[in-house]
């Protein structure tokens, strides 16, 4: 029976999920983003958003592949605390063979093949304009016999001004428990340590913002990927806080949930007993919504054809969700010895037909051609999918 291995794995459990995470992070004190190790780079990643009705908005950019290679650090430092891999996986020597690289991805660099990641990281653009958001200090040489100013201009940086605020969103496509753990893990205990941002004991971190409902997160799982509920996500042109907290204010709200539906031609019906909403189309039942506190949940049919759909964690709900399976994955780690994971490995790389003396994969290719790789669909290449060297290189140590 597929699934039953000690070891488990997105890529062949049955009971593989969907997540989304959606979160805003905000500054605390002047940030960088990035490990603080690129001295040269003072200036802060921008990006011009086009605004309907015409006109662009300059924005703050916390790029996903920054966030990633920090998460994967992280990651990394925790499973060596517990594994002692042979050949040793880490940035930028990651081997292809261990739990973390079949699920953060694996460029394969010329030789053997190519692993996608199941963890999407999109880049995260302030609510904030960047004319309000970042700081520009010049810094001079004063002349200690005299006191003048000295070389005016001799180094400016930009720093992020504190409370900017930045809506992140993350995917876990086909996880189970312990690789939802392993974001879970990054994420928390990076927002805690302030790692996200350069090392620097006048630089301040980031935290998660707060709102109604508590933190400004919300998470969305789906067992089959299907998600009925729209996930919470900013549109990159909003430069209104207050509007940013009214959208994870709606996120667990039945009625705006309700007027959701009905926007989309479905009726809903309340049952005031069990306090929940029937979506209906042509008198047929499609989706029974629930609340209970700060948790929403979308199931299908009845009895032996009852389904859940879609679970919704808001705000202190959703980090309890999180660390509940940050957990999994200790248990996961404590659990692991090489023989299991060879099990787990050799399924794996049954179901993606993988043939090592190819190197081909599922979905990638080897490259060809001066190493330099090449993903065997262009259209179906994301920078998300592959990760590059550049990427893995400007996370914090
Ligand atoms: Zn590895």
């Amino acid at each position: 029976m597929p699934g039953e291995y000690i070891l488990d794995c997105g890529l062949i459990s049955p009971n593989a999920k969907t997540v989304i995470v959606s979160a805003v992070l905000e500054t605390v004190g002047q940030v960088r983003f990035g490990d603080g190790t690129e001295v040269n780079l003072t200036i802060t990643e921008k990006d011009l958003v086009p605004i309907q009705g015409g006109g662009f908005v300059e924005k703050v950019v916390f790029s996903g592949s920054k966030r990633r290679g920090v998460d994967r650090r992280t990651i990394h430092a925790l499973r060596n605390q517990f594994l002692a891999l042979d050949p040793p996986c880490y940035i930028p020597k990651l081997c292809g063979q261990c739990p973390t690289c079949w699920l953060f991805g694996r460029a394969a660099m010329g030789e053997g093949y190519n692993i996608k990641s199941r963890v999407l990281y999109a880049s995260a653009l302030s609510v904030e304009p960047a004319d309000i958001a970042v700081a520009v200090h010049n810094r001079n040489a004063p002349n200690e016999l005299d006191h003048t100013t000295g070389e005016a201009g001799i180094h400016s940086e930009e720093l992020i001004k504190a409370n900017v605020h930045f809506p992140t969103i993350t995917v876990l496509d086909r996880v189970v428990d312990w690789e939802i753990g392993a974001f879970a893990h990054a994420l928390l205990e990076n927002v805690n340590g302030n790692r996200y941002t350069a090392a620097s004991a006048r630089q301040g971190g980031v935290r998660f913002s707060e709102g109604e409902n508590g933190k400004l997160i919300v998470v969305d799982v789906s067992e089959r990927g299907i998600f009925p509920l729209e996930t919470v996500k900013v549109p990159g042109e909003e430069t209104d806080f207050e509007k940013v907290l009214q959208m994870f204010a709606d996120a667990p709200d039945l009625q705006k949930i309700k007027e959701f539906f009905e926007r989309q031609g479905f009726t809903c019906e309340y049952d005031q007993t069990n306090n929940l909403y029937t979506v209906k189309k042509d008198d047929g039942e499609l989706w029974t919504i629930k609340r209970e506190g700060s948790k929403i949940t979308v199931t299908q049919g009845k009895d032996e054809n009852f389904r859940a759909l879609m679970t919704r964690y808001i705000g202190d709900q959703a980090l309890g969700f999180l660390r509940e399976k940050q957990e999994d994955f200790k248990l996961f780690l404590e659990g692991y010895t090489v023989d299991a994971w060879n099990q787990t490995l050799s399924a794996i790389k049954g179901k993606l037909l993988l043939n090592e003396s190819t190197g081909e994969a599922q979905g990638a290719r080897r490259s060809r051609g001066r190493g330099r790789r090449r993903a065997a669909n262009e259209e179906e290449r994301t920078e998300e999918q592959l990760p590059s060297e550049s990427e893995e290189e400007s996370g914090s140590s």
